[in-house]
């Protein structure tokens, strides 16, 4: 894999959503997310070698690839990186038994062990949603609406002392949603607002890839 052909995603950007800086006035594209997202960053821009990297992440049957992904994903800055939890984004039950294992949880499995922080997986998917890869941005924010929920300590964490509500519980623990691929923001504003909901207010996010958004006007 030619990992040093990937592009990283550097500053200026927007200090919330990490996208480049508009040219004048407030950025759109982080203006409707829930408060409690603060900080959102990408390591890579996901042109063709990106691409291919996640679709062998996603398709080929190779979760291994998870740590080269990973590796490129280490040096990205996020406050509260020290403290933080890591939640992998989740995939509905359909999607997790076709492809055998979660690439956001993955990703976030290899990227713990660089930045010695914790996964916990927070969040599930309340029903399966449509490939989003054609949709408007106001098509994704519907097709993603109401799609997350966080789980009970009782069924699906996998340490089991509770790391649920511990999480919440304490004050400076930030939370780090752990995605492969951010395109407009929208399935990460939705798993954050479902964590908001459950009493977190800090929370950022981190992706391998970021797409150039397609210009839908
Ligand atoms: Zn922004």
């Amino acid at each position: 894999m030619c990992r040093h052909r990937w592009r990283p995603v550097r500053a200026p950007w927007c200090s919330r959503c990490g996208q480049p800086e508009p040219s004048f006035g407030a950025c759109r594209l982080c203006a409707a997310w829930p408060e409690a997202l603060r900080f959102v960053r990408s390591a890579v821009w996901l042109d063709a070698g990106a691409r291919a990297a996640v679709h062998a992440l996603k398709y080929g049957g190779l979760p291994r690839i998870a740590r080269d992904l990973a590796a490129a994903m280490t040096d990205v800055d996020l406050p509260g990186r020290d403290s933080a939890w890591l939640v992998p984004v989740p995939l509905g039950p359909r999607r997790l038994w076709q492809r055998g294992y979660n690439q956001s949880e993955r990703l976030a499995r290899a990227l713990s062990r660089h930045w010695r922080r914790p996964v916990v997986e927070l969040l599930a998917r309340t029903r399966e949603t449509t490939t989003q890869t054609a949709l408007t941005p106001e098509a994704r924010l519907a097709n993603v609406a109401g799609a997350f929920e966080v789980r009970s300590g009782k069924c699906g964490v996998r340490s089991g002392r509770l790391p649920a509500n511990s999480a919440f519980r304490t004050p400076n623990s930030a939370l780090i949603l752990v995605d492969d691929v951010f395109t407009t923001g929208a399935t990460l504003a939705e798993a954050a607002r479902a964590l908001e909901v459950a009493g977190a207010t800090t929370i950022a996010a981190v992706t391998f890839g970021r797409a150039v958004i397609p210009d839908f006007t």
